[in-house]
């Protein structure tokens, strides 16, 4: 029996297993709010007999010093037996039991100090690579785009559209209004991450003996590409300022996907079959930000 729902469940199904490419495969997305050990948690701390009484509720700001280090966290007071800890772009958060004291707390805080620690450098050292590697929008400004370094060149006077000439990349005024260079330069790195995915999907698609069933742009801040099980393909436009053969590492990677809808051995012997040094491209991938800003 077909009908709207069952259809329904079988589009959740794709959904569901539907593989991505993280951008920053060791670890899960900035914002996800995990880590890859997850939340950490303390053995359980039961309420002791008698009951209580509860030390917070809600959610404060609160400091504790961890060896040299000022640590600020977020405290969230929750139903939950463990103490636990989690650290994202946003920085310490902490969620406790309601019974549980500061102190109980800041003693669970310096037991996971060389944790805490290690994923404030993660993050301060992502932050930084992300910093160094955005885009700055003004004039003179370095643009990558698919291997060649393009120089931003704002002009004055009349109306025109985005384009490249040599190495520069010419962006007249706007026909009306006054949108930031970014959003003016936006749709024509789009248009060539389409045009150059448009080339080379055929080209792996031809030595998998397999074509998606559809591929369109994506821009997802996590991921650089996923595949569907029905087939259907999404590559990241911000690839467009990696070196051809990244980008060639990630079209291969989907394109993989539609004989293999996993990452075990045998997926990766698809992926090496068609394109070999894909691990120098995973290497590669992994040393840049996983959520590269316009
Ligand atoms: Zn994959």
């Amino acid at each position: 029996m077909t009908g709207p729902l069952n259809r329904l469940g079988q589009r959740a199904l794709d959904i569901a297993r539907q593989l991505t490419l993280p951008l920053f495969p060791a670890e899960p997305a900035p914002g996800a709010g995990v880590t890859p050990e997850g939340i950490t948690p303390t053995p359980a701390v039961p309420p002791p007999p008698g009951g209580r009484t509860p030390r917070g509720t809600g959610r404060a700001r609160r400091q504790v010093r961890l060896g040299n280090d000022e640590v600020d966290y977020e405290l969230r007071r929750s139903a939950r037996r463990t103490i636990g800890f989690v650290i994202d772009d946003r920085g310490l958060t902490v969620t406790a039991p309601r019974w549980v004291t500061l102190a109980e707390i800041e003693l669970a805080l310096h037991e996971k100090s060389g944790w805490i620690a290690r994923k404030r450098t993660e993050w301060r050292e992502h932050a930084e690579r992300r910093e160094r590697l955005a885009i700055r929008w003004d004039d003179g400004a370095p643009v990558p785009v698919l291997g060649d370094t393009l120089t931003l060149v704002i002009l004055d006077g009349s109306p025109g559209r985005v384009r490249r000439d040599g190495t520069r990349l010419l962006v007249p005024p706007g026909p009306r209004g006054d949108p930031s260079t970014r959003d003016r330069v936006q749709p024509w790195l789009k248009e060539q991450a389409r045009n150059y995915f448009a080339a080379r999907i055929p080209v792996y698609a031809a030595r998998l003996g397999r074509t998606p069933s559809s591929w369109t742009l994506s821009s997802a801040r996590t991921r650089w590409g996923t595949c569907t099980a029905d087939g259907a393909i999404r590559l990241n436009w911000r690839l467009v300022h990696f070196p051809p053969p990244i980008v060639d590492y990630v079209i291969a990677h989907e394109l993989a996907h539609l004989c293999e809808l996993n990452h075990g051995p045998r997926f990766w012997a698809q992926v090496r079959s068609l394109y070999p040094d894909c691990e120098a491209a995973r290497q590669w991938l992994r040393a840049y930000p996983d959520d590269l800003t316009d």
